[in-house]
């Protein structure tokens, strides 16, 4: 999770909760990546260093537990830096200029200077991130594959011109619903339209109440079109098989007001957000948890890829003296 913004229900919807599921069924990684959030975000580090520890209160309280997965922060193991540095001497330039992203950021970031060695070798750093730990498979959804796509290639390359040492990684893909914001646009930090797992109760419902619905349901005797209405796709991910049918139906016939739906969904996503709160709070009291936490991921994580880079020193000439 790159550390370049605050987590959103959108995140936790479409990557957290996935990562906690998958803890039980693989020996998973997860890190935090600063190193990519100074990729786009290199003018303003102290937005790194907020967003980061945001990150890492929201992964354990949604639930990742280090007894089942191994959690730490990018820049504390320099080993990713080192083997981005060696898988540079083989990338050629052309297949990091090919990545479809990478065109299309740069237009999205407009107001910042893209034109970096840093953010074109985005996909390089990503490459070393997964192979470093020989890692088979990377949960992402769909839009991440060409991403994934170049790291099997320079695992190839570097499989075929040293050593077979890394495992071409896979795509563990997943099918996730889009958590629309409180516009309707798909909820992300870039658009000003996300309920954040750090905002509180009362702001949660704040944003709630004035989201987006059916615009043709100006007044409270008008009928709507639940497809119509964000809130209702929001209800199709937080609310109850029944909920959702009382919501589609009161909203056609204008039986319920966009109020009375938007209750019943404030409900729900609190229902959801509580227990993450009440834990974020818990850790906010005891940082010394979250520090351990880190202390430990990195101790591990650390080990696994000491391994991986000696082999790939001798490989390429810089075995032990
Ligand atoms: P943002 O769009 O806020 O910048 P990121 O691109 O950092 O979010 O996404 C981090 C993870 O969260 C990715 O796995 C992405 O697919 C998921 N994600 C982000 N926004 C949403 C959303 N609105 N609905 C579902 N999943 C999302």
């Amino acid at each position: 999770m790159q550390a370049s913004g605050k987590l959103h229900l959108g995140n936790l919807v479409g990557a957290l909760q996935n990562w906690v599921r998958l803890q039980d069924q693989y020996d998973c990684y997860y890190f935090i990546a600063d190193w990519h959030a100074l990729t786009t975000g290199y003018a303003n580090p102290q937005a790194i260093r907020e967003s980061t520890q945001d990150i890492i209160l929201n992964f354990l309280a949604a639930g990742l537990d280090p007894e089942r997965c191994t959690i730490f922060i990018q820049s504390r193991i320099p080993e990713h830096a080192e083997l981005h540095l060696l898988l540079s001497m083989i990338t050629p330039l052309g297949w990091l200029e090919r990545v479809p992203t990478y065109k299309e950021k740069i237009q999205e970031l407009k107001d910042r200077d893209l034109s970096t060695y840093g953010f074109l070798g985005y996909p390089l750093l990503q490459t070393a991130d997964i192979i470093i730990y020989r890692a088979r498979y990377v949960p992402v959804g769909v839009d991440q594959v060409p991403h994934l796509e170049i790291s099997r290639e320079i695992a190839r390359r570097f499989n075929y011109l040293y050593k077979e040492i890394f495992p071409e990684p896979e795509a563990l893909l997943t099918e996730f619903p889009k958590v629309p914001g409180v516009d309707g646009r798909k909820m992300s930090k870039s658009y000003d339209n996300a309920v954040y797992l750090s905002d509180p109760p009362d702001v949660v419902e704040q944003k709630l109440r004035t989201m987006m619905t059916d615009p043709a349901r100006k007044r409270r005797t008008d009928v709507g079109d639940p497809e119509l209405s964000p809130v209702y796709h929001l209800h199709k991910i937080f609310s109850s098989q029944e909920e959702q049918e009382h919501v589609a139906h009161g909203c056609r016939t204008a039986d319920i007001g966009c109020i009375d739906c938007k209750k019943i969904l404030i409900k729900n996503v609190h229902a959801v957000m509580e227990p993450i709160w009440e834990k974020r709070n818990k850790l906010l009291d005891n940082p010394e948890i979250v520090y351990e936490v880190l202390r430990k991921g990195t101790e591990k994580a650390r080990k696994v890829v000491q391994e991986t880079m000696e082999l790939v020193r001798e490989t390429m000439g810089l075995g032990k003296w």
